[in-house]
Formats: structure tokens, C-alpha cells, sequence
């Protein structure tokens, strides 16, 4: 196991091996095998419907681009930032490393030079792989600028236009070389990471072995009932678990079915590409579903009758939004509850209605444990609340290179806490109710209150903030600084606060929405920021301030 990971103790691998769950397949591997299988089906579709790839040619492409990155120096254990928007070659690229034996480390399209560099220091990286421009954003400017200042990335690839020769990065078309025979990579090896959820300040790195993620897509895929006749749309980001692995894109693939990518959630660029591709599954966020479903509501023309299932997870999906999904969209729905470190929970097809709608499902493994505990690590009854504590043969042992943060985020037992507050149906259902952890929920984008809270104190303005989540009827939740302004100094304003986090790096999605300068922090018995406080506070003020413009 690469060095800076912690591998499953032997016994338990052993279970997983034996039960089944761990088949010693590299993805690399299973790419072939599909390829094999389905050879001239279609496997990837673009958006603009122009690239259409079969197994036969994907696969190809895999191999092609194995040498091509070989051939130009990257080697077997090498990471590589992979920051691509939702397009076939993501999939070529990661296929083409894990053939390689190189890491791909999922990099979002949103993250801009601070998380990059923190990305690319983390992991050790010495290559990086990005899009000429996305979304009217210069990919090409910033890979350039990381590299010049990082010395372990020797490398740019661009998708797209290389840009002028003395900006020295590849065009990923001519990543291509006659296939050489490459190693076997180790199936319980890590394959790629991705990324978590930002309890921290900063991403911390999901190392997932081929073994775990084989073994997730398969079951997931499974319980989904995916066969060659599924086309699943790819509506957000392909960097997360969601769409790449739950069962998403990987799962069909291994089923032989299309894979169909949406370079925005929109439902004017969804709605077509259902009707041109016949999309009978999905997955997306509860914000998107609340896009869709207003969209049918002002009618839009276009055929959706071939969706069969709509999966919803990675934010709380609220009771109302979930009894509309059905007769409006006329599909099933399915409750997805779900960490990138691992755990899955799912609701089932054949779930009474009730469940469907009010539950976050059971876990997709027979394998999954879990235990939901007090604030003494006490387990609690079924119904009762608690923090959801799980370990398996898919979920982490360990982020990458974080052991002093692995003594706490792991149970000595190796049960990872997830920070989510859940209680347990009797039927064995999982149900959100909050969580321990300091995030915010935005949309499906988690946003770390630490790590926005240490860029607003860097403000001179500024002597502490505290950053809470406040409800928000389209996203659900929206990022509130609370601020104590500097002694003597003005309190600072919205625009002023959110161009800082700006300049200084940050995703676009992690800014602010709201400032409240207030003198002094509520504070807990222990003298920490009593945040609870904070969100009661913004909640009780949004609504009085609602009503009084109704
Ligand atoms: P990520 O690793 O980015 O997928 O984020 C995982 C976190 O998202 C979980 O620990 C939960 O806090 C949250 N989450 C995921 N799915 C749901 C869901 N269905 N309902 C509520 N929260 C969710």
C-alpha cells in the first residue's frame, strides 16, 4: 500500500476477500474486460452529442494514452491533479493512470489556486491536468502559475488548446503512443483519491483502492438493476463519488450501458439531452431537483418519459420537495445518503412510499457496520439521535498523509465518524437529522466554516468571525460570517469581505453570503463559539425579515 495510507488490518481483508466483496480486479483491468464484452456499444457520449465513444474505442484510447503518459515521464505511484470538466476524457485520463498505476487526485472545476496548491502539496503531485477554460475561467493560466511555483509538477496537460509553445503544457491529444505492456497495478493498491468534504480547513485526500471501488460500484449497480439498456446522465461534477462511483459512471460502464455527460445541471441543458439520449437515470443534488421540478412545473417541452429513476443525495432532501418529485417527474426516486470516505446508504425500489420519502435508506453493503453513538461514544437506541460511526470494506481507514487527524476522525477500532447526526428507523433505515461537524451544507458543496472563518480574520478590519450556516430556500443553506469588527477600525461590508476571499484564491462557492457584525460570540459552557446560537440567531432574523416583506 502506498506509503502515507493506512491499509485494512489483515483480518478483515480477508473477510472481504473471502465474502467476495474484494476480487483482485484493477479498474484498469475491468475497462478491458468490459470493452471485451461490450465492444461496440456505445460507452461515453458528450454533451454536444458529437463524441460518441464504444467500449472498443474507449478502451483503445486507454491504452493510448497509458503510453503517451508514460512515454512523457509519468510513472507507476505518481499523483496527478486531475481538474476536468464533464467530458469523455476525464473517464479516458483516469482509466489511461490506473492502467498506468499513476494516482489521479480529483481536483473540482471550481477550485481555484488556493485549494490547487493545497491539492498539489498534499499529495506530492507532479503532474496536472485541466481544460484549456471552463465556465469563462482560464484553467490554463492558473495550472500554469501552480506549476511554475510548485516544484514537484513538472507537467501541464491541456484538454483543448495547449496555448503558445513557451508555455511549455501538452495538448492531452498528443498524450498518444503505440500501447507498451505496463505492470500490473495491485488491485488492493490505491487506484485514485478523492476528496472530503472539507471537515477541516482544507480537503483532505480519500485514498480508494480498486478492490473497495470495484466492489462499490458493483454492489451499488446492483441494487440499482443496472443492465446495457441503462444511460445515465452525469449532471454534476464527475470529480465526486456521486456521479463517478454511486453507482454513476463506473457502475455503467461495468453494466455495458451509455454514459451521457451534462456540462451544467440546468434544465435547458438537462431536459434535451434526456429527450436525444433516452437518460434513464440520473443523480443530483436537492437544489438541482428543485431547478427541475420548477422548470415542469412552467412546462418546457421536452420528452423526459424515458427517465426512469432519480437519484437525490449529498444534501438533505426535505420531505415537501420529495413528494413532488414523482408525480412531476413521473420517475421513481431514490434517497441517496453517502460520504466520498465510503458508506452508502440507499433507499430500494421496492421501499414502501413512506420510506422513500422520509429516509435516507439502508447501507448498500451486507458489510457496512454501523454504529450510531453519544457524545460519549455510547451507542443509542434505534430513534434515537446520534453521530453515525461506520467502518467496511469501501469505507476509508485513513485520509492520506493525516495521521494526527486520523487519531480523531477514527474510533480505535478503525470506525470512521462521520460527524453526521442520524437516528436509525427500526427497519434499519438511515435518517439525517444534522451533524457535529462544522460545514456548510451549500447546495451539495461542502463549505469548511474554519477554513473561510481563518481567511476573513486575515482582514485587517476583521478581529473574529465565525461562519454558520443560514437557511436558504433554493440551496437550502447559504454560508453567514458572523464578524466582531477590529477595535477602532469600520466593520467590514459584504462586497469588501467576499473580494478578499476572492483574491486570495478561494472557490467561488465558499464566499460568503451574508455578513452580520455583531460585538461579542455567544459562547458554549467551554468557552468555544456557541455556533447553534449563531444559526438559531440568522434563522430567527431571515424569517422575521421574510415576513415583514411579505
Ligand atoms: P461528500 O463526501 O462530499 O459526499 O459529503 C458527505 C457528506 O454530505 C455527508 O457526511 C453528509 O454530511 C452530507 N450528505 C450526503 N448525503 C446526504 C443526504 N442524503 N442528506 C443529508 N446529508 C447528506
Amino acid at each position: 500500500m502506498l506509503d502515507g495510507c493506512v491499509p485494512w488490518p489483515e483480518d478483515l481483508a480477508a473477510r472481504y476477500r473471502e465474502a467476495g466483496y474484494w476480487r483482485g480486479e484493477t479498474l484498469g483491468a475491468l475497462l478491458r474486460r468490459w470493452a471485451g464484452e461490450y465492444g461496440d456499444r456505445e460507452a461515453l457520449v458528450g454533451a454536444d452529442g458529437r463524441r460518441r465513444l464504444t467500449y472498443r474505442a474507449l478502451d483503445a484510447w486507454c491504452d493510448r494514452l497509458a503510453a503517451g503518459f508514460a512515454a512523457r515521464g509519468v510513472a507507476p505511484g505518481d499523483r496527478v491533479l486531475v481538474q476536468l470538466p464533464n467530458t469523455p476524457d476525464f473517464v479516458a485520463v483516469c482509466f489511461a493512470l490506473f492502467r498506468l498505476g499513476a494516482l489521479p487526485v480529483f481536483a473540482l472545476p471550481a477550485y481555484r489556486d488556493n485549494e490547487i496548491r493545497h491539492l498539489a502539496e498534499l499529495s506530492g503531485a507532479s503532474a496536472y491536468v485541466v481544460p484549456d477554460s471552463f465556465n469563462g475561467f482560464d484553467h490554463r493560466a492558473l495550472a500554469v502559475s501552480v506549476r511554475d511555483e510548485i516544484p514537484a509538477i513538472t507537467q501541464v496537460f491541456v484538454a483543448g488548446d495547449p496555448g503558445a509553445p513557451d508555455a511549455g503544457c501538452v495538448a492531452l491529444a498528443d498524450v498518444d503512443a503505440d500501447p507498451v505492456e505496463l505492470p500490473e497495478p495491485d488491485a488492493s493498491d490505491v487506484a485514485f483519491f478523492l476528496l472530503s468534504g472539507g471537515t477541516t480547513a482544507l480537503p483532505k485526500l480519500i485514498p480508494r483502492t480498486h478492490d473497495d471501488y470495484a466492489y462499490q460500484t458493483r454492489i451499488t449497480g446492483e441494487i440499482c438493476g443496472l443492465d446495457a439498456s441503462t444511460v445515465y446522465l452525469a449532471v454534476l461534477p464527475v470529480e465526486f463519488n456521486f456521479p463517478w462511483g454511486c453507482p454513476g459512471i463506473i457502475g455503467t460502464l461495468r453494466a455495458g450501458g451509455r454514459v451521457v455527460f451534462a456540462e451544467t445541471p440546468q434544465p435547458l441543458a438537462c431536459f434535451p439531452l434526456i429527450e436525444r439520449e433516452r437518460v434513464t437515470l440520473t443523480s443530483v443534488i436537492p437544489t438541482i431537483v428543485h431547478l427541475w421540478l420548477d422548470a415542469v412545473e412552467e412546462g418546457h417541452g421536452h420528452d423526459l418519459s424515458s427517465l426512469e429513476v432519480l437519484q437525490v443525495g449529498s444534501a438533505k432532501l426535505h420531505d415537501e420537495l420529495a413528494e413532488r418529485i414523482e408525480p412531476l417527474l413521473e420517475v421513481r426516486l431514490q434517497q441517496v445518503f453517502g460520504m466520498a470516505e465510503g458508506l452508502l446508504t440507499f433507499t430500494r425500489y421496492d421501499d414502501p412510499r413512506e420510506t422513500v420519502l422520509t429516509t435516507q435508506g439502508r447501507p448498500v453493503s451486507p458489510a457496512d457496520e454501523i454504529r450510531v453513538v453519544d457524545a460519549d461514544g455510547a451507542e443509542v437506541p434505534d430513534g434515537a439521535v446520534g453521530e453515525l460511526l461506520t467502518r467496511g470494506p469501501y469505507t476509508l481507514r485513513g485520509y492520506y498523509r493525516a495521521p494526527e487527524h486520523n487519531a480523531t476522525a477514527f474510533t480505535e477500532d478503525g470506525f470512521y465518524r462521520s460527524g453526521d447526526l442520524v437516528r436509525r428507523t427500526p427497519g434499519g433505515e438511515i435518517v439525517i437529522e444534522g451533524r457535529v461537524k462544522d460545514v456548510v451544507i451549500r447546495g451539495g458543496d461542502k463549505v469548511s466554516a474554519t477554513e473561510v472563518e481563518g481567511h476573513l480574520a486575515a482582514h485587517p478590519d476583521v478581529q473574529q468571525a465565525a461562519v454558520v450556516a443560514m437557511p436558504d430556500p433554493a440551496l437550502g443553506e447559504k454560508v453567514c460570517a458572523y464578524v466582531i469588527a477590529a477595535p477602532g477600525r469600520p466593520a467590514p461590508r459584504l462586497p469588501v469581505l467576499r473580494e478578499l476571499l476572492r483574491s486570495r484564491g478561494l472557490a467561488a462557492y465558499k464566499l460568503p453570503d451574508r455578513v452580520e457584525i455583531v460585538d461579542s460570540f455567544p459562547l458554549t459552557g467551554l468557552n468555544k463559539v456557541d455556533k447553534k446560537v449563531l444559526r438559531a440567531r440568522i434563522a430567527d432574523k431571515l424569517e422575521r425579515l421574510a415576513k415583514a416583506a411579505a
